[in-house]
């Protein structure tokens, strides 16, 4: 193949569209299993399919691996020729090759939203720049998942009363969001699935990926007027009948998503018991509003119940921004007009999950944090918040409890104004020793960060991101994290800092700061070290003893499992 026949100019930013399930294999319309088009990132592919980032492996019923998908000769593995979704349920349970299309589709498409949204590349935690989907493992739903060491993501089969075949769970796009979600974020917050780490770290872990999961599917325009028409009479007119359509939109188009349970699994649906009871039949989206917060959900420590907490507040965040829409003039004239805001509310409220995941501290993140970092990122790319938006994502919060400073407070650079820069903008932006430079030259920071002088602190990342606002202009900033662990024993803990523990511990900390174009610091997201009330509470919460003076084969089957029982009781 001659150069001058293959797209060069578009190549890095031109994408493909691929075929995948809308939802599951039994969203039908028509009878016909729904099935979308997923833009994903152009790249080259081989066997599998297999691209930079994820590889696909199947093995057949008897054990055989799946043939290549590849099927242009003429453009060798440049060019792809999609695959059909099979119109009937059986055919598609048993299309392997649809299946391995489906899974690259769902999880690129993920990556690359995170990617675009964060705008920057991000890295897997394994070594390799590429993960692997088994897909049709022989392995029960729990056992299903992410395994971060290993570097890739494990999908079971199980018995439905719906097919005759074993259906393979990578056929529900949810699924193979949520476990890509935490792969993401697992590669970028490596520490939040710290065998070490709080409730919230680990309960943020989940929440994320059902969110993530949940409203990749609510984005759809399409996919949300689709659910509209099929369950809303349109001839009555929409005035008056917001709860119908939150009900019909939302809650409708998550039907077919196979989504957790709240004791982690799934959720088998049952036609009749649904039609009876409506509303409770979905436990994992339709606890959301009715249900309220419980009170006392900071003493929840299971991870999917605890991250429902923060899932249910930010959904109640999409709710309110969609009946503002709704509000608007013309808002309600058609089931397109409210379908498109509802997607496009969807759209924006993940595109502000993702935002403010650069914007907390690469340790000890607590849900307060992450609201922080959701609002103090919108507020970078949006100041003129001319909806409300980030008001309304405050408002949802509030009755958990979870809260941030007010919008001018939210780059924590109180007492930070007068810095020193002896540093260069081009090394600030790629090399963790000029980051320390900078931190070893403004003690203000190192004194607000409670660093202990006599213990070394590691710069983990430098990273630039580009974004563009929704204005048009690009944000260009570099972010920078950095961590001290301290070790101490119990006398030590007691002595200096007052701490009520029998245990060694180590006290963690440090922080996230960015940097503008300019290269002048313009937030922080500090974790005091030696901050004994903070320590106290840490050690008050912390999700199991301390790994301290564990085997690092141990440490390792304490980090395995965190994910282990994130996805099922039975792990526990
Ligand atoms: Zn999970």
């Amino acid at each position: 193949m001659s150069d001058a026949s293959f797209p060069v100019a578009d190549f890095a930013s031109s994408r493909r569209n691929v075929t995948a399930l809308a939802e599951g294999p039994f969203t039908l319309l028509n009878g016909a299993p729904l099935s979308t088009t997923l833009s994903v990132p152009w790249e080259r592919l081989s066997r599998g399919p297999t691209g930079g980032r994820f590889s696909t492996h199947i093995g057949g019923d008897d054990g055989t691996p799946a043939r290549p998908l590849i099927l242009d000769s003429e453009f060798e593995d440049i060019a792809y020729n999609d695959r059909r979704c099979p119109t009937d349920v059986e055919k598609l349970i048993g299309d392997r090759k649809f299946l391995a299309q489906h899974a690259y589709a769902v999880a690129a498409s993920t990556l690359s939203l995170f990617e675009s949204t964060m705008g920057r590349r991000l890295a897997w935690k394994c070594r390799g720049h590429r993960l692997a989907l088994e897909l049709f493992e022989p392995i029960s739903y729990e056992d299903s998942g992410y395994d971060g060491a290993r570097g890739v993501i494990r999908f079971g089969h199980r018995h439905d009363p719906r097919a005759r075949k074993h259906v393979p769970l990578a056929l529900y796009r949810d699924v193979v969001t949520h476990e890509v979600t935490h792969a993401i974020i697992d590669g970028y917050r490596p520490h939040l699935a710290d065998p070490d780490g709080t409730f919230d770290e680990h309960a943020m872990h989940e929440s994320m990926a059902d969110v993530v999961a949940m409203l990749s599917v609510f984005s759809s325009t399409e996919r949300v007027v689709e659910q509209l028409q099929a369950t809303i009479n349109t001839e009555e007119g929409f005035d008056g009948r917001d709860d119908e359509i939150v009900q019909s939109g939302l809650f409708g188009v998550a039907d077919g998503l196979f989504s957790h349970t709240d004791r982690g699994r799934p959720a088998l649906r049952d036609p009749q018991a649904e039609a009876a009871a409506p509303v409770q039949s979905h436990p994992a989206l339709r606890r959301i509003v009715p249900e309220g917060t419980p009170a006392d959900w900071r003493s929840i420590t299971e991870p999917h119940q605890r991250g429902t907490v923060f899932s249910n507040a930010l959904m109640d965040a999409v709710l309110v921004l969609w009946r503002t829409r709704m509000d608007r003039p013309g808002g309600r004239s058609s089931e397109f007009q409210i379908g498109e805001s509802g997607a496009k509310v969807g759209r924006q409220v993940l595109a502000m999950l993702i935002r403010g995941l650069g914007y907390t501290p690469p340790i000890d993140v607590t849900f307060d944090d992450l609201l922080r970092g959701i609002l103090a990122a919108d507020f970078v790319v949006m100041p003129d918040d001319s909806l409300d938006y980030r008001a309304v994502v405050r408002k949802s919060f509030a009755p958990a409890g979870i809260s941030a400073a007010a919008d001018d407070d939210l780059d924590g650079l109180a007492g930070l104004r007068d810095l020193r820069y002896p540093v260069r903008l081009s090394a600030l932006a790629s090399d963790p020793e000029e980051v320390y430079r900078f931190l070893w030259e403004n003690p203000a920071i190192l004194r607000a960060a409670a660093i202990d002088p006599d213990v070394s602190l590691v710069v983990e990342r430098v990273r630039p991101s580009l974004r563009v606002a929704p204005d048009g202009f690009i944000v260009s900033e570099i972010g920078a994290s950095f961590v001290q662990q301290v070790p101490m024993s119990a006398h030590e803990a007691r002595n200096r800092l007052g701490l009520r523990t029998r245990d060694p511990v180590v006290l963690r900390g440090g922080g996230l700061i960015r940097f503008n174009e300019g290269g002048r610091l313009s937030f922080a997201a500090l974790k005091p070290v030696l901050d004994s009330e903070r320590q106290q509470q840490r050690l008050d919460e912390a999700a199991g003893p301390s790994v301290i003076g564990m085997a690092e084969p141990e440490i390792a089957a304490r980090r395995a499992a965190v994910f282990g029982y994130m996805h099922g009781p039975t792990r526990r």
